[in-house]
C-alpha cells in the first residue's frame, strides 16, 4: 500500500523538491497523487522515462540528500534525507539509478576515498550517468577473493591494469566498475590490493558475454590489458583495498537479503523469483489451494516470509541508529536465499508437468520455470551460503577461524589454482 503524502513534510529544501516534481512530472502523475489513486500512479510511472527522472533528481541533489552538495547531494542530515526520500516514495517517484552504484559503490566511495575522489565519482553515479557493475571475482578467486590475481602497477600519475574478471553482472551496460587488483604482491594476500574505480570505455577494457541456464545475458568475462587508470579514480588509499571491499560486501549482503516489503522493490527484482501472493493465487487457480499438503507448504513459507522481515527490520534499525552493516547481513541473505528458492520450488511442484513441459508459446509457464531458474543462484552471487555460514561461525558465534596454512605468507608465494 503507497502511503500518499502531499504536504507538511519538514526537510530544508522541501519547497524546492515539490516544484522540481511539478515540473518533471507528467501532469496526470501529479494528479494521481493529489487524488491518492495508486493504480494511477503505477500508469504514470510505467509510461515515464526512469532514468531522466533519477537523472534530474541525481542533479539536484535529491538521489542521496545526505551527501555533501560537492559530492552530489544536499547536505541534509540523514532524517532530513530519509523525510525527503519518504516524500519522493509516496509519490512513487523512482530515484535509485539502475546497477549497484547507488547500493554498493557510493557507501565505499563516502567512506574511503578522498576529496577529490569523492568529487569527481559521486555526481555521476548519483545522477545514474554512470552505472556500475563489480569486478571483484576472478576465474581463480571466487570463494577466496583475496587470493586475486589482477595486477595494477604504478606509472607516474596512473595505474596499468592487467587481468581477467569473470561473472559481472551488467558490465555491458555499465560505465564504472568497482575494480580491486594487486599493487603489491610481496605483500599477505589481503594486504596489497587497491581498490579503483575503472572506467568500463577506457582502451584495454574487453566485455565477453556470458549467458545464464535460463538463457539470458545477465553477466560477462571481463578481460583488462594495460587499462590506464588514473590515480584520481583510486577508491581506497594504496594497500587498503580488501578493507574497502569489506564495506561494498557488506552493503551487498544487506541488499541481497531483499526488501522484506510485501510490495516488491527493486532488490526483489534482482534476485528474480516470484512473490509469494503469486504463488499462493497459482494454488487456487490450479485447484490445489484446498489440498492439505499444499496449505502446509504454503503457511510454511508464508512463516519464513514473515520471519525474515522481522530480521531485516532489525538490521535496518541498526542502519538507521549509524551502525555500519555487520555479519547481521549474512543471516538474512541466506534467509533470503532459501526461502526464495523454496518458494519456486514450491510454485515448480504445483505447476506439475507444465514445468518441464509446457506448450509452445505459453509465456506464463516459461516465465515461471524462468524465474525458479534465476532463483538457483540467490545461494552464489555476493558470496555463497557456505561463506556466509562461516563468517556468522568466526564472528558471530567466535569459533575458531578457518586454518590458513599461508597465513602472513607473501601472496607472490602462496600457491593458486
Ligand atoms: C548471478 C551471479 C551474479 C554475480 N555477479 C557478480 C558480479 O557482478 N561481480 C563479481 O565480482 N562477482 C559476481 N558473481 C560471482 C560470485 O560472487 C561468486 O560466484 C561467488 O563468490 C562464489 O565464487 P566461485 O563461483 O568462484 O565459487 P568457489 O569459490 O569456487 O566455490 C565453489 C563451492 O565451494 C564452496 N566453498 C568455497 N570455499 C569454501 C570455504 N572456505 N568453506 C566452505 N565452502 C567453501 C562454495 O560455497 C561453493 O559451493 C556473481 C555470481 C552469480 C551466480
Amino acid at each position: 500500500m503507497v502511503e500518499l503524502t502531499t504536504g507538511d513534510l519538514s526537510f530544508p529544501g522541501s519547497d524546492e523538491l515539490l516544484a522540481l516534481l511539478h515540473e518533471t512530472l507528467p501532469a496526470g502523475w501529479v494528479t494521481a497523487v493529489e487524488r491518492g489513486d495508486e493504480e494511477a500512479i503505477e500508469a504514470s510511472k510505467a509510461s515515464s522515462d526512469r532514468r531522466e527522472i533519477v537523472r534530474v533528481l541525481g542533479d539536484a541533489g535529491w538521489v542521496a540528500p545526505h551527501y555533501a552538495p560537492d559530492y552530489g547531494g544536499r547536505g541534509l542530515t540523514r532524517d532530513e534525507a530519509q523525510r525527503a526520500l519518504t516524500l519522493l516514495n509516496s509519490w512513487g517517484v523512482p530515484f535509485v539509478p539502475p546497477g549497484s552504484g547507488l547500493p554498493l559503490a557510493a557507501p565505499t566511495i563516502e567512506q574511503w576515498s578522498s576529496d577529490a575522489t569523492k568529487r569527481h565519482l559521486l555526481p555521476p553515479l548519483l545522477s545514474g550517468q554512470e552505472r556500475w557493475c563489480q569486478l571483484f571475482s576472478e576465474p581463480g578467486a571466487g570463494s577466496d577473493m583475496a587470493s586475486l590475481a589482477t595486477s595494477a602497477e604504478r606509472d607516474g600519475d596512473e595505474w596499468v591494469i592487467n587481468g581477467q574478471k569473470v561473472w559481472t553482472t551488467f558490465g555491458h551496460q555499465s560505465e564504472r566498475a568497482m575494480l580491486i587488483a594487486r599493487t603489491d604482491p610481496e605483500q599477505p594476500k589481503h594486504k596489497g590490493i587497491t581498490y579503483f574505480g575503472l572506467d568500463m570505455t577506457a582502451p584495454g577494457v574487453e566485455v565477453r558475454a556470458l549467458i545464464n541456464m535460463a538463457g539470458q545475458r545477465e553477466f560477462n568475462e571481463i578481460f583488462l590489458t594495460d587499462v590506464r587508470v588514473p590515480d584520481l579514480d583510486r577508491i581506497s588509499p594504496i594497500g587498503d583495498g580488501w578493507a574497502a571491499a569489506m564495506t561494498t560486501l557488506g552493503a551487498e549482503r544487506h541488499a541481497l537479503s531483499g526488501s522484506g516489503k510485501k510490495k516488491r522493490k527493486a532488490s526483489d527484482e534482482i534476485l528474480g523469483g516470484k512473490p509469494y501472493a503469486e504463488i499462493e493465487a497459482m494454488a487456487k487457480t490450479h485447484h490445489v489451494g484446498d489440498r492439505l499438503v499444499v496449505r502446509d507448504r504454503l503457511v510454511s513459507q508464508y512463516i519464513a516470509g514473515r520471519v525474515l522481515e522481522m530480521n531485516i527490520l532489525r538490521a535496518r534499525a541498526q542502519a538507521a541508529a549509524g551502525h555500519p552493516p555487520g555479519p547481521e547481513g549474512s543471516l538474512t541473505k541466506i534467509a533470503k536465499a532459501a526461502s526464495n528458492q523454496h518458494l519456486q520450488e514450491l510454485a515448480i511442484a504445483l505447476l506439475g508437468m507444465e514445468s518441464v513441459a509446457w506448450r509452445e508459446g505459453d509465456a506464463d509457464a516459461e516465465e515461471w520455470v524462468t524465474q525458479f531458474m534465476r532463483t538457483r543462484a540467490n545461494s552464489i552471487e555476493g558470496g555463497t551460503s557456505e561463506i556466509q555460514r562461516n563468517i556468522i561461525g568466526e564472528r558471530v558465534l567466535g569459533l575458531p577461524r578457518e586454518p590458513d596454512l599461508f597465513k602472513g605468507a607473501p601472496w607472490r608465494e602462496v600457491p593458486r589454482n
